[in-house]
């Protein structure tokens, strides 16, 4: 059935290549007969090209000449000198057939999967260089700084010697450059910085020339796996301080850290004293025959096997059990109580034996749960707390209590629903602050997840083990994992926009992406960025041969086997290459080779500049590097001359990552452009993968075949095991991202609504008439509230309309001028719009007067008119806009508090997305009107006024700059100004 699939899908990518491969052809023939040309003559194609797509050939017509030119110039440029990264070299790159071929599927927007080594880079130029004839901008986005500029130096000498403009986007650019910056022709630039500007732009220009960006319309996403899959789950996020924090934190460390503690020891107590009854029973000895029990004994054995499933599901890291797990039969009695307890029938057992613990821990789900009995021992132990922790207030019942009380008058009644609500705010607030910080002391480790450095919590990078100052876990993980380790905790940020990368990169009028390793997540990329992935051949038959895993029982054993590896294949002076899952395996491993007397260089630099250093050192004689999985993703590794003879780069992986796509990158570093070159994998069923989602048949299996010590396991069944396993987490981890991406949706909309209107206001050249159409739309808005139908009783109310207008707007009405029986809504609300608009007017008039008066009195001598018109207008413009931004801001804030809340929600049978949806919606309309009336407010408001008395000479700066009325909230806009830009993480927990 697969099969046939594969036939389908092969044959389809086939027939694709094979109409590239005739493009490929004609290029090669047009750019011969360019060869003939002078330089003057081809640098002018680019001209002739500009032209002919404004006279309307398109793009696709112009690729064969355009590709033409480029290798073109890529020959005309051979031996050229050049600077790179700081070191001098020469150009000797002609675009190979298969370059050729990724170039016109980036062109199509696809992903070109093309393996490391390929040359992606010069790819790339390509169709930068052809989409960029239409005049618009275009993007490359790379993973980090380092390349950006690299890549900008490297091939950017192709652009200009086109007399193109290229540019290099760094978070070392300045952000008055940015601007010009996005001039560029061509520009190179991380997804962080890129994504950014665009925030930036939409949340904090106050002016059309404070935005930087000309727009998305083509990017090229260089390893845009690792970007777009790796990095999905990390919305960008611009934040600054908060005024009302509720965090309780620090209040709740005492408790959690009690409990997490004696339910500790409780469990070190229960995995000794099963230890101690297996080692009477003569079950534990490694290596020897279990020996038989008799009827009471084997009822001991189970007793204590009970309790080691316990210890697994209250503290699975605990070392006693970890040991114990170690001999698979005593394993696979522990996880047969797993298969026992999940039937319905022993439910009720179930859930008895698991009452015993205080907290129950969901490693592979990252839940946990406290018990009665952990909730007991909160109560009791630590002082200040109390059951209500960890219950809910029923607003609804609540409020109906506070209405039947007799005699309460509607001030008293009021107060109390007050308290209420901020009573079960507090609460909400607390059990989510509980959730994150049994998630800090329990699943976050020192030194894995994170590293504490001079009083900070500093995130280590899951896939790069980089850790990564600044960025911050969000949703209070941070937090939790700083009271955690008793350092200041951080104020709590408010989210002033965000966007998820996924979003960002939806906005591009066409994307395209490469890297060595797209196919295993073909199906991600076409769901959500309907982007095809085709697979390009590479120039060379790769000739690396991968060798099978070896599978080992312990950690132990696993080492020792790859420690031999290592020291043979060293001894052939063969370079290796170790990749490993994090910094502490690194650094466990560096530890283990020192032992032995192995030089080595361990790769966790924090600067990708000197960590390109050291991959291109890789491929020396005998050099044996260690590097976490993706460390120095981008740059390749050469091999020194003679290395190929002997063999070429050996890659080792010291374990299965839970993607295979990492495990493919880590083999694809060796045997670049036809190199020869080995790989192979070392497993242990103690590794987290194996841990947790190997199937349990598998230790059922081993439990037969146990090998000697020291020997390793193989066999189809294993491998095939493993892949199942890491597809099931890349199925799992796929979920998660939808899961999130289909949260940012719902947002992704409302933003772009916002933004939008936001920009058309900047954009403008005349704020006003924004101004009066909000005006006219509240006026309608609030009658559509008053007016409901005269046949419903209470549902005509002229009166309050007119109540609502003179006290809203410095407006009169007859009194029941609009009690009138013949008067249509619609003719109501056009009575009241014209007054408020005629007010409006002559509000402007009279500001406007005030304006030029105040321009004569600061310059008596000049004999020039101020533009009072201009004034007004940006005037405004500022207010609209500051109005648009204070309430987006606090909108951003509900929504944060709305996610937690539905996902406490799912636990009442809802489905959390839906209600989520369904409350974000009203949150948003409400959002919109409310704007709307405030705006409208402070349009009346604002007043003219003189400068503060100043230096003389400053005295005559213009006007526009010093009127701006004073935004209502300025504690808002100083914040607004310093903010804070953490690149925060998002919760990766799964429903
Ligand atoms: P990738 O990004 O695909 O891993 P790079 O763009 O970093 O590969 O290029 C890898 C190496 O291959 C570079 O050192 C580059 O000089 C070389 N290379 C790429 N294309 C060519 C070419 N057409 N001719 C010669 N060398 C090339
Ligand atoms: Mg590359």
């Amino acid at each position: 059935m697969f099969g046939i699939f594969k036939k389908i899908f092969g044959s389809a990518q086939g027939r694709l290549l094979k109409n590239h491969r005739r493009l490929v052809k004609k290029i090669n023939q047009a750019e011969e007969a360019l060869q003939k040309l002078s330089d003057e003559e081809v640098k002018a194609k680019t001209a002739e090209f500009q032209k002919r797509y404004t006279q309307g050939e398109t793009l696709d017509d112009l690729l064969v000449e355009a590709y033409a030119v480029v290798k073109n110039v890529c020959r005309r440029m051979l031996g050229n000198d050049m600077h790179v990264s700081g070191y001098d070299q020469k150009w000797d790159m002609v675009p190979f057939d298969v370059q050729l071929l990724g170039a016109i599927a980036l062109h199509h927007g696809s992903i070109a999967e093309m393996q490391t080594g390929e040359g992606k880079t010069l790819t790339a130029a390509l169709p930068l260089y052809l989409n960029t004839l239409s005049g618009k901008p275009v993007h490359l986005v790379t993973v980090n700084d380092y390349l950006a500029q690299r890549d900008c130096e490297w091939v950017g000498v192709i652009f200009r010697w086109l007399n193109l403009r290229v540019e290099a986007l760094t978070n070392q650019t300045p952000p008055h450059a940015r601007k010009d910056l996005y001039m560029a022709d061509i520009i190179y630039g991380t997804a962080s910085e890129f994504g950014f500007d665009y925030l930036r732009d939409n949340s904090m220009a106050q002016s059309a020339e404070e935005q930087s960006q000309r727009g998305h319309f083509y990017a090229i996403v260089d390893e845009v796996d690792s970007i777009l899959i790796d990095e999905a789950r990390t919305p960008l996020i611009i934040s600054g301080p908060t005024n009302d924090s509720k965090q309780m934190y620090e209040v709740l460390q005492k408790a959690v850290e009690a409990v997490v503690k004696v339910q500790r020891d409780y469990c070190n107590k229960l995995a000794t004293e099963a230890r101690k009854i297996l080692e009477k029973l003569d079950q534990i000895a490694e290596g020897d025959e279990r020996k038989k029990l008799n009827k009471l004994q084997q009822k001991e054995a189970d007793e204590a096997f009970r309790n080691l499933w316990l210890v697994n599901k209250g503290n699975p890291h605990n070392k006693i059990l970890r040991r114990i797990r170690e001999n698979p039969d005593l394993r696979a009695e522990i996880d047969k109580l797993d298969i026992y307890f999940y039937t319905d029938a022993n439910k009720e057992e179930r859930l008895e034996t698991l009452a015993q613990l205080y907290l129950i821990v969901d490693e592979k789900a990252s839940e946990y749960e406290l018990t009665d009995k952990g909730i007991h021992y909160w109560v009791e132990s630590v002082e200040g707390t109390s059951e209500n922790d960890f219950t809910m207030l029923d607003l609804g019942h609540e409020y109906a209590l506070v209405d039947a009380i007799a005699d309460l008058d509607e001030q008293e009644s009021l107060e109390r629903k007050v308290a209420l609500r901020e009573e079960d705010s507090m609460r909400k607030e607390r059990s989510h602050n509980l959730r994150q910080m049994l998630r800090a002391h329990l699943l976050m480790e020192k030194d894995v997840d994170y590293i504490v450095d001079q009083g900070k919590i500093i995130i280590i990078d899951e896939n790069t083990g980089r850790p990564q100052p600044g960025r911050r876990f969000s949703d209070g993980l941070h937090q939790s994992i700083e009271a955690k380790e008793s350092v200041k905790i951080q104020g709590e940020t408010q989210t002033y926009a965000t966007i998820t990368l996924q979003n960002y990169f939806r906005m591009y009028d066409k994307l395209a992406g490469m890297t060595g390793t797209a196919m295993t997540e073909a199906n991600e990329f076409k769901e959500i960025y309907k982007l095809e992935v085709i697979a390009i051949p590479t120039h060379r038959k790769c000739i690396r041969a991968d060798a099978d895993d070896e599978i080992y029982m312990t950690e132990r054993e696993k080492y020792n086997a790859l420690i031999k590896d290592i020291q043979k294949i060293h001894g052939e002076g063969r370079p290796i290459l170790i990749g490993t899952e994090s910094v502490e395996v690194s650094e466990k491993l560096s530890r283990i080779m020192k032992q032995n007397k192995l030089p080595h260089t361990v790769l966790n630099a924090k600067n990708h500049a000197k960590e390109a250093e050291i991959i291109a050192d890789a491929g020396q004689p005998g050099a044996i590097t260690v590097a976490t999985n993706m460390a120095g993703r981008g740059t390749d590794i050469k091999l020194k001359e003679g290395i190929a003879k002997k063999g070429g780069l050996h890659v080792i992986g010291t374990t299965r990552h839970q993607s295979r796509r990492i495990d493919r990158q880590l083999r694809g570093r060796s045997a670049r452009l036809g190199d020869p070159g080995t790989s192979k994998f070392y497993v242990s069923f103690e590794d987290t993968l194996m841990r947790l989602f190997t199937s349990p048949r598998i230790t059922i299996f081993l439990q037969r075949y146990r090998p000697p010590e020291g020997e390793s396991v193989k066999g189809k069944v294993l491998n095939r095991s493993i892949e199942t396993a890491q597809k099931r987490i890349e199925q799992r981890n796929y979920t998660i991202r939808k899961h999130t991406l289909e949260y940012d949706d719902v947002m992704n909309k409302q933003r772009e609504e916002i933004y939008s209107f936001r920009n058309e206001v900047l954009h403008a050249k005349d704020a006003v008439p924004f101004a009066e159409e909000i005006l006219e739309h509240v006026c309608m808005e609030m009658a559509s509230e008053y007016f409901v139908s005269r046949s419903v009783e209470g549902g005509w109310n002229p009166e309050e309309y007119r109540g609502w207008l003179v006290t809203n707007f410095p407006v009169t009405f007859d009194a029941k001028e609009f009690d009138n029986d013949y008067l249509s809504i619609d003719e109501i609300e056009k009575m009241a719009a014209d007054k408020v608009l005629e007010a409006f007017k002559y509000k402007l008039e009279h500001q406007k007067n005030a304006i030029r008066e105040m321009h004569k009195t600061l310059n008596p001598d000049s004999t020039q008119e101020v533009n009072a018109e201009s004034v007004v207008s940006e005037v405004s413009r500022s207010l609209l806009i500051r109005n648009i931004d204070t309430r987006w801001q606090e909108h951003l804030l509900h929504i944060d508090h709305l996610r937690t809340e539905v996902s406490v929600r799912s636990i009442g049978q809802k489905d959390p997305l839906l209600e989520f949806k369904h409350e974000a919606f009203a949150l948003f309309d409400t959002l919109s009107r409310e704007i709307k009336v405030e705006i409208a407010h402070a349009l009346f408001k604002f007043e003219m006024m003189m400068p503060e008395p100043q230096l003389p000479e400053t005295q005559t700066i213009d006007l526009p700059r010093k009127k701006k009325p004073k935004p209502k909230k300025t504690k808002q806009e100083k914040k607004l100004l310093s903010p804070m830009i953490d690149l925060s993480m998002l919760d990766l927990e799964s429903e």
